[in-house]
């Protein structure tokens, strides 16, 4: 009896680990529960064969766009908007507002780790530059004159996104 125990109880054990790492390993990979999301690293070369002209000078070379300019801005249907570059989630449609500023704007990103906040201190201005957390294109800016429930105004360049309906 004791035997059938040692091997019995080492056995089960085994089991159950293998059972763990299989429910781990099917697991779908979502970047907004991972704390160490994807990265995508690219030369400027393949970004430029990759994206036109338009999301290039945006998403890599910090420009922005006219405003009015994207018919992103003027989308009011359920979906979620994604980085053009590696498409990446970053916003739902459920927390888009209309600022009348001409760019897509939100209060909030879909993931706290979505996007990442640099300072920018270009044109004289001190403002935080928003980048996507995988590829680190450059998106736009957050303000601090948003509605709630965050009071923040991302402010998004509609290049740097594509739009999928749900
Ligand atoms: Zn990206």
């Amino acid at each position: 009896m004791k035997y059938i125990l040692f091997i019995a109880l080492p056995a089960l054990l085994l089991v159950s680990l293998a059972f763990t790492y299989v429910r781990h390993a099917d697991k779908p990979k979502s970047i907004a529960d991972d704390d160490q999301p994807r990265k995508v690293v690219k030369t400027d070369a393949e970004w430029k064969k990759l994206l036109t002209p338009d999301q290039y000078a945006i998403l890599r070379e910090h420009g922005t766009e006219r405003a009015f300019s994207s018919p992103l801005n003027d989308i009011h249907q359920h979906g979620t908007f994604y980085c053009a570059g590696c498409h990446n989630p970053l916003f739902s449609s459920d927390t888009k507002f209309d600022s009348g500023t001409g760019w897509p704007s939100f209060y909030a990103p879909i993931a706290k780790n979505s996007v990442i906040e640099k300072k920018d201190k270009s044109y004289g201005m001190v403002r935080t530059e928003i980048l996507c957390s995988v590829c680190s294109g450059h998106l736009g800016h957050v303000f601090d004159d948003g509605p709630k429930p965050t009071g923040l105004r991302y402010c998004m360049n509609g290049v740097a996104m594509t739009f999928e309906k749900k």
